[in-house]
């Protein structure tokens, strides 16, 4: 039987696809194409490489076109910036993402700030990120746009609601505080970081949590108020003796938060699955501006 208080990333994540696909599927037959997602891949990073192939994977279920553009570690910024002036150019390219990090040689704002805002996919260019501040239409960043997703489409009360962020960062943290503290949604948001005095006395007062810190289990039971809604954006891998030789937990101790929170996100299959299904949403999106 499902558990009513674990949010269903994986499950989620299908009906978005789902979802997708029937627009695509519209698009096609109605003769406008299918959209177009590229991948601008550099160096041989084995984490890139597994999510460039992952989104190539999602684009074909849904019956999007990807491709990918794959350059060696030794590559020019030149030659990086290059691909993405062709890519900003190609009509048939509807979005792209440039996967990061890029190797050290490489100028990564130069590089990101250089995409098509209209093809930015990502929500990474200075103009989607003054947009999402305005709270004006633009591509939300994908982890982010997720997180919201999952709390919507869980009926989880966000207006009104005090939202606690635990991390800053420029891709989670940040950009979901932002999100949900804009006129519509309405929650009432309080950022939190490593620079941050009394934690705890902090995150037990809010109604939502989501974790953003990038650390093994660290949120514990006495940090989350009884019936809060916990969100948990850590991945991490930990060797063990099975067969795969590790598992993977996230930022929140899962077997304590779980018997206080009202719904927790499990790790693996929360946020996890709604990445990169935010991302075929953005492209989505993105094709039906510019195939007009
Ligand atoms: P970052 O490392 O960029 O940011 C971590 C944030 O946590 C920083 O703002 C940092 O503060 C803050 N922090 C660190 N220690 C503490 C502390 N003791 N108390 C309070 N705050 C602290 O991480 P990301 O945002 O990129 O990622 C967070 C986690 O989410 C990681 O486990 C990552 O793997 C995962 N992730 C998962 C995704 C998914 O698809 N599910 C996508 C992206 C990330 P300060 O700014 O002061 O340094």
């Amino acid at each position: 039987m499902a558990d009513d208080k674990i949010i269903d990333g994986k499950l989620i994540a299908e009906t978005m696809k789902k979802e997708i696909a029937a627009e695509v599927a519209e698009m096609i037959d109605k003769g406008i194409g299918a959209p177009h997602l590229a991948a601008v891949l550099v160096g041989d990073d084995e984490a890139s490489l597994t999510y460039v192939t992952s989104k190539e994977k999602a684009c074909h279920k849904v019956g999007m076109i990807s491709s990918v553009y794959k350059l060696s570690s030794n590559a020019t910024e030149e030659e990086v910036l290059n691909i993405i002036d062709f890519l900003n150019k190609d009509d048939e390219i509807d979005g792209y993402i440039v996967q990061l990090p890029l190797p050290e040689h490489i100028n990564e704002t130069k590089v990101i700030q250089s995409i098509n805002p209209n093809k930015d996919v990502d929500g990474f260019t200075l103009c989607n990120i003054g947009l999402m501040q305005l709270g004006e239409p633009c591509y939300h960043p994908a982890t982010p746009f997720g997180i919201k997703e999952l709390l919507k489409r869980s009926g989880v009360e966000i207006a009104g609601k005090h939202v606690v962020v635990i991390g800053r960062s420029n891709i989670v943290g940040t950009p979901i505080s932002v999100m949900l503290s804009r006129k519509g949604t309405d929650a009432t948001v309080t950022i939190c970081h490593s620079k941050t005095q009394n934690l705890k006395e902090l995150t037990v007062q809010a109604d939502i949590l989501i974790v953003a810190v990038g650390q093994v289990e660290f949120v514990k039971a006495d940090m989350v108020k009884e019936g809060a809604v916990v969100i948990d954006v850590g991945i991490h891998r930990i060797k063990d003796n099975s067969e795969k030789g590790y598992h993977i937990v996230g930022d929140v101790d899962f077997k304590e938060v779980y018997k206080k929170a009202s719904k927790i996100t499990p790790v693996p299959g929360g946020v996890g699955p709604m990445t990169i299904v935010s991302l075929l949403y953005n492209t989505l999106k993105a094709a039906k501006s510019n195939k007009k």
